[in-house]
């Protein structure tokens, strides 16, 4: 059993604020596109959806902010 205590913990940085956190305690989303071919944010709560993710702290204001670019539709795109 190996139970070494390691320093070295994963981070990943906040898109947001750019601080860095434990991988765990960060939410994960994932960028994609919808059935319209439109860009979305999923946010990916299990932590298992393919695709280039990104992460985001639990502070408010991220969170806030996060929330406004999940709102994101691509509106540089004629809609028919
Ligand atoms: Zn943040």
């Amino acid at each position: 059993m190996n139970t070494t205590h390691h320093r070295h913990i994963p981070t990943r940085m906040c898109v947001i604020c750019r601080r860095r956190f434990p991988r765990n305690s960060l939410n994960r989303f994932v960028k994609g596109t919808n059935s319209q071919g439109k860009m979305t944010v999923y946010a990916d709560e299990k932590k298992r959806m393919p695709g280039r993710g990104f992460y985001v702290c639990n502070s408010r204001t991220c969170q806030k902010k996060i929330e406004k670019v999940s709102g994101w539709h691509c509106k540089c795109r004629g809609e028919s």
